[in-house]
């Protein structure tokens, strides 16, 4: 059978994944070479400089390509880099259509770098399609988004976003971190491209920095091809191996994650402390029905706010975890805290973050893979005061 048609796990495990053609291996063995004999000028088996062409490389970026059900898949050096690329196919006087409830580090790139090189940005609450078309003009070439969003787990119609530019000739690409192939695949909802930071879901044990693009349509993937060798922010072959190991177990990691992710967000809502809950699996989340739709479950990203909007309570709960740890990221096997508002989210301006309800109290949780009464136990225990 054609691996691409598989199911999940099946893919997980084995696309873009072929025994190595020198000796056999089943693993991919870690290239670790900078380049590559050749019998004579341009005598070489399609692998000429590592910046261009990497075999290690190569299998992890066919992997996320099948995940995604898309055709082209492009690692680099982080997940910034990655969006990265996808900016340097825009010329100065274009303009881009962003969400607003945005990861603080692409805020950062579009704002205080691709602003200042003649790039024009419009952040816009997409919780509704119609809120975009006005922000559309002949110079937009290019939609920004991701759902669910960090920190307040928005959820965007990706459909709806998809049908709006394709009816406009943008290009959509939905940054799909938070959800991981295993719950969306925006590509079939109708985006260009889909971006990760395999530093999150994909790589899933916190020992990875990567990024990578999807597409499906070639003279894009030629443009972002491109923008990867020419630039060169290319990650290197030992991580690329750990990243295809940890691809192995995504679809496991993912189902207990979005089990105690579950489990975690009804603890919170019934909590006496806590004011509100954000996760998209609640009836009562605005975008509910439309997360029920793009998503096959709702994940372990939660955020929550505290009743009286302390940051002094906010801060003891954060100081006295045991089994969550205190730290950025999120996508691990094990479960983590963060404080938006000084941490992930400190380089958006507080007057966007009060806007977007990032308030004092907010704490949002990564929630892992390890036996959930014990994660139960460490947040009541952190909250009993
Ligand atoms: C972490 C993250 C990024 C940036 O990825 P890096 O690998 O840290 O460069 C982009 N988008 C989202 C949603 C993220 O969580």
């Amino acid at each position: 059978m054609d691996i691409k048609n598989a199911k999940f796990a099946t893919k997980a495990i084995h696309a873009g994944v072929e025994p190595d053609s020198a000796t056999g291996a089943i693993m991919t063995p870690i290239y670790q070479t900078s380049t590559y004999v050749q019998t004579h000028p341009g005598g070489h088996k399609g692998f000429e400089y590592s910046r261009s062409q990497n075999p290690t490389r190569e299998a992890l970026e066919n992997s996320i390509a099948a995940l995604e059900n898309g055709k082209h898949g492009f690692c680099f050096g982080s997940g910034l880099a990655a969006i990265d690329a996808v900016m340097k196919i825009l010329k100065p006087g274009d303009e881009v259509v962003s969400i607003n409830d945005l990861y603080g580090g692409s805020f950062r790139l579009f704002d205080k770098i691709y602003k200042d090189m003649g790039i024009k940005f419009h952040f816009v609450d997409m919780s509704s399609p119609d809120n975009i078309e006005p922000f559309i003009n002949a110079n937009t070439k290019l939609i920004w988004m991701e759902s669910p969003t960090n920190p307040m787990m928005s959820i965007a119609d990706i459909e709806g976003i998809s049908k709006i530019a394709k009816k406009h000739n943008v290009r959509l690409a939905v940054d799909n971190t938070f959800a991981s192939p295993y719950l969306q695949n925006p590509i079939d909802l109708g985006a260009d491209i889909v971006m990760h930071s395999v530093t999150k879901y994909l790589g899933g044990h916190s020992d990875v920095i990567m990024g990578a693009l999807v597409c499906v349509d070639d003279e894009l993937a030629d443009q972002l091809y491109f923008a990867q060798y020419a630039v060169g922010a290319v990650p290197g072959p030992q991580d690329c191996f750990l990243v295809l190991r940890g691809i192995k177990t995504l679809h496991l990691r993912m189902q207990r994650t979005c089990e105690n992710g579950a489990v975690i967000a009804k603890f919170l809502k019934e909590h006496p402390k806590v004011d509100k809950v954000y996760w998209p699996g609640f009836e009562d989340h605005p975008n509910h029905a439309i997360a029920k739709k793009q998503m096959r479950d709702f994940g372990g990203m939660i955020s929550f706010s505290l009743v009286g909007n302390n940051y002094k309570d906010t801060e003891r709960i954060l100081s006295s975890t045991k089994v969550f740890t205190l730290a950025e990221s999120l996508g691990g096997v094990e479960s983590l805290t963060n404080h938006p508002a000084s941490m992930t989210h400190a380089s958006i301006p507080k007057e966007e973050r009060d806007k977007l309800g990032i308030s004092e109290s907010l704490i949002r949780l990564s929630v892992g893979i390890e036996d959930v009464e014990d994660l139960k136990a460490d947040l009541e225990q952190a909250m009993n005061f």
